[in-house]
């Protein structure tokens, strides 16, 4: 069977499985994985580490103009999709409170989104492609073959990004978790460049009570359904 490019979109605010459901359809289906998210925490760690963030206020100006000059790309292998620096693997540093911190305000400016999106086309083309953030199936590929916008309970979510960053050994508090994710919120879904919203067109999963095997039986159930694709 010749398998056309398909895109497939996964939206959602922050902690709501949007990685891991991402991941499952790349794995299963033979698609490219793209975290858009990742580029987005990128770019944060780049103004921080350049010192263009100074006690919360960041220096758009220096950041438009060095921006050019800053090379990410992701790098795939069977264990996972990893996103570089140049030559440095940042996986680990993007993924801190400390960048999280930032992500939301930085991804809000104009020209971060557009510098983002282009990149995001430039690295999805050909082949079936996966891709996870806030605004993929309204605004950088509206015309995705199929959208996905994952939600879950605030308590759900907040345990599980609690519980990812001590299993990664970061230090950190439920209430600091709690102040992260509604400051995120409220800034992704206020900005005004593609704010973080719903596709008219996109399937909903509430996956909150839900297990990894009940979200794949939904999964397999929509792709076959849309695609045709048996593996
Ligand atoms: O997905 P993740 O939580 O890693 O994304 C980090 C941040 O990047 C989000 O809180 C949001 O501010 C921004 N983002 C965005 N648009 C996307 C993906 C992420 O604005 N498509």
């Amino acid at each position: 069977m010749t398998v056309p490019d398909i895109i497939i979109a996964v939206d959602g605010c922050s902690s709501t499985g949007k990685s891991t459901f991402a991941k499952l359809i790349a794995k299963e289906f033979s698609f490219l994985y793209l975290d858009s998210g990742a580029m987005y925490r990128g770019v944060t760690l780049f103004a921080m580490e350049k010192g263009m963030i100074e006690e919360d206020v960041i220096d758009e100006t220096a950041l438009e103009a060095a921006l050019p000059s800053l090379e990410l790309h992701f790098e795939h292998s069977p264990q996972g999709t990893n996103l570089f620096w140049g030559s440095r693997c940042i996986e680990k540093e993007i993924r801190t409170m400390e960048v999280s911190a930032y992500v939301s305000p930085i991804s809000a400016l104009p020209f971060v989104r557009a510098w983002v999106d282009e990149l995001l086309h430039l690295f999805s083309k050909g082949g079936r492609v996966v891709m996870d953030g806030r605004d993929i199936g309204t605004s950088v590929f509206p015309n995705a073959e199929l959208k996905i916008f994952l939600t879950a309970s605030p308590k759900v979510r907040v345990k599980r990004r609690y519980d990812e960053l001590i299993s990664k050994g970061q230090k950190t508090s439920y209430e600091e978790v709690v102040k992260n994710l509604s400051e995120r919120d409220y800034i992704d879904s206020h900005r005004s460049v593609s704010p973080l919203r719903k596709a008219e067109d996109a399937f909903v999963l509430d996956n909150s009570d839900m297990t990894l095997h009940e979200e794949i039986i939904w999964l397999r159930g929509l792709i076959q359904g849309r695609f045709g694709i048996f593996e």
